[in-house]
C-alpha cells in the first residue's frame, strides 16, 4: 500500500483508523480554504495583478509598481489600510524586532499579554542575552502578564492599562515552544475590544506566526492594530524563498517602515530582488498548503494518540495554528522521532539529525527539517528541546499525502529503533 516502504503492518491498520477517525474534521478545513482562496483570487483581481508586475527591479527600487500591488494585495486580505512585504525582512523575529523598535521610544512600555514570548524575541527585548542593542537596553520598559487557563488575564490587563500608560501591547497568537494553548480569534478579540476601551491608543501588535489561514477571520479583523509574520510560514505557501510581513494601520506601517528602511524614506525603497513572482505565487497558494499542513496535523494528532501519546491539540478540537504537539515521554523516542521526519523528507533525507545546543537556547534540542526553503516550517518539520517530557513541536505539510507519508516514516522509525 504504501510502495516501497515497508510501513509496518499494525501501524498501517491503525493509520486508517486515524484517517477514518479525521476526516469528518476535513470539511471544516475545505470551508475555511475555500474562503481563504476567493479572498485571495479577489485581492489579486481588485489589484489587476500582470504578469508585468513580476519583473525584476534592482537599485533603489523607487517606484516599483509590482512590489506595490503585493502590499495592496496583503493590506486588502486583512482588511487593513497597509502593509510591508519584503524580500529585506528576513525572518519573523526581523520582522517583530523591526516592529516593536519602529513603534517604541525611550521610556515607552511594551506590555505582553501571553505571557513569555517567542524564543527568539527574549533577546530582541533583553529578557535574555546581554545585548546592548535590546529593546531594554534601548530604555523600552518591558512587562509581561502570565495566561491563566490558557486564556487572558483580563483583571490584571485591565489593572496595568489603568495603571500607566501602554505604548504597545502585544499578543503572541501561536503557542511557540511553550505548553499553552495557542489563542483563537474569539479570545483575541475578546481582549481587543476591552483593551481598545481602556486605552484607546494603546497599539496592539498581534505575532501572527503560524496562525494565517486557520481561520476565517485574522487579527486585524477584531481590533489589532498591527499583524506580523513570516514568510517562511503560511503566507509564504512554501513557495516565497525569504521574506517577512506587517500589515495594519497607514500610520504604523510607516514607523515600521522608517525603521526598516529609514526616517523620511519609509516603503518608497527596497529592490524586489526577483522575488516579487514568488510572493504572488506563494499567497495564491497559502490558502491551499495552509489545509493540508492542518489536515496532515490531524492526522498525526489522531494516530499519535491512538498510538498512546500525550497530544494536543487533539484531532477534534478546534485549531488556531498550524502547531501540533506530542509528548514522546523519551530522549530516544523524540529523537528517533525527528530522524524518521528527516527520513520521510524530500530534500535531505539522508541526513540525519542529531541532538545539540544551538545558540540562544538554553537546552539541548533536535530538529528535522529537509525542505526546498531552508529552515521553512511550512513543510513538514519537527523539533523540540531534549528535557522531559520530550515534546516533539510538529508542523507543516505542503500535501496532505505527502505530509501522511512524512509522519508514517517517522513512527515506522521509532517502531524499528524500539527492536
Ligand atoms: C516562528 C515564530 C517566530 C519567529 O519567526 P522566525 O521566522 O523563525 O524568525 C515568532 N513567533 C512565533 C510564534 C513563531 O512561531
Amino acid at each position: 500500500m504504501f510502495y516501497d516502504y515497508n510501513i509496518d503492518s499494525t501501524l498501517v491498520a491503525l493509520a486508517q483508523q486515524a484517517e477514518q477517525d479525521a476526516l469528518p474534521h476535513f470539511q471544516h478545513i475545505d470551508d475555511v480554504c475555500l474562503y481563504a482562496s476567493a479572498k485571495v483570487l479577489k485581492a489579486f483581481q481588485n489589484n489587476n495583478l500582470a504578469t508585468t508586475d513580476f519583473f525584476e527591479e534592482s537599485g533603489y527600487g523607487y517606484s516599483d509598481a509590482g512590489r506595490e500591488k503585493l502590499e495592496k494585495i496583503y493590506a486588502e486580505i486583512f482588511d487593513a489600510e497597509d502593509a510591508l512585504v519584503r524580500a529585506q525582512i528576513m525572518s519573523g523575529a526581523h520582522a517583530l524586532s523591526l516592529t516593536f523598535f519602529g513603534l517604541l521610544k525611550h521610556g515607552d512600555t511594551l506590555l505582553s499579554i501571553s505571557g513569555e514570548p517567542y524564543d527568539s524575541l527574549k533577546s530582541i527585548i533583553g529578557i535574555t542575552g546581554n545585548s546592548r542593542n535590546s529593546l531594554i537596553a534601548n530604555g523600552i520598559n518591558y512587562q509581561q502578564i502570565e495566561l491563566i487557563d490558557d486564556d487572558f488575564d483580563t483583571t490584571a490587563i485591565q489593572a496595568a492599562l489603568q495603571k500607566q500608560y501602554i505604548k504597545v501591547l502585544t499578543i503572541q497568537r501561536s503557542r511557540g515552544y511553550s505548553h499553552r494553548k495557542s489563542l483563537c480569534i474569539d479570545k483575541i478579540e475578546k481582549i481587543c475590544k476591552l483593551i481598545k476601551q481602556l486605552s484607546p491608543k494603546t497599539i496592539i501588535v498581534v505575532d501572527n506566526c503560524y496562525g494565517e489561514f486557520v481561520e476565517t477571520r485574522e487579527p486585524t479583523h477584531v481590533g489589532a492594530d498591527l499583524v506580523v509574520g513570516s514568510l517562511m510560514k503560511n503566507l509564504g505557501g512554501g513557495v516565497a524563498k525569504t521574506g517577512g510581513y506587517i500589515v495594519g494601520k497607514a500610520e504604523f506601517i510607516n514607523d515600521v517602515a522608517e525603521r526598516f528602511s529609514a526616517p523620511g524614506i519609509g516603503k518608497d525603497i527596497g529592490a524586489n530582488l526577483n522575488q516579487l513572482f514568488s510572493f504572488f505565487k506563494g499567497l495564491y497558494s497559502a490558502p491551499s498548503v495552509v489545509a493540508s499542513s492542518l489536515k496532515t496535523m490531524i492526522f498525526a494528532s489522531r494516530l499519535l494518540e491512538l498510538l498512546g501519546y500525550n497530544v494536543a491539540p487533539k484531532y477534534n478540537e478546534k485549531r488556531t495554528d498550524i502547531i501540533q504537539t506530542i509528548q514522546l515521554g523519551t530522549r530516544e523516542k523524540l529523537i528517533a522521532f525527528c530522524q524518521g521526519i528527516q527520513k520521510g523528507a524530500p530534500i535531505e533525507s539522508f541526513a540525519v539529525p542529531e541532538a545539540g545546543f544551538t545558540p540562544g537556547y538554553p537546552h539541548e534540542e533536535i530538529m528535522a527539517s529537509g525542505s526546498f526553503i531552508s529552515g521553512s516550517t511550512i513543510e513538514l518539520s519537527c523539533d523540540g528541546p531534549i528535557i522531559p517530557p520530550y515534546t516533539a513541536f510538529l508542523q507543516g505539510g505542503i500535501t496532505y499525502e505527502y505530509g501522511k507519508l512524512g509522519i508514517l516514516i517517522a513512527l515506522n522509525q521509532i517502531i524499528k529503533s524500539n527492536n
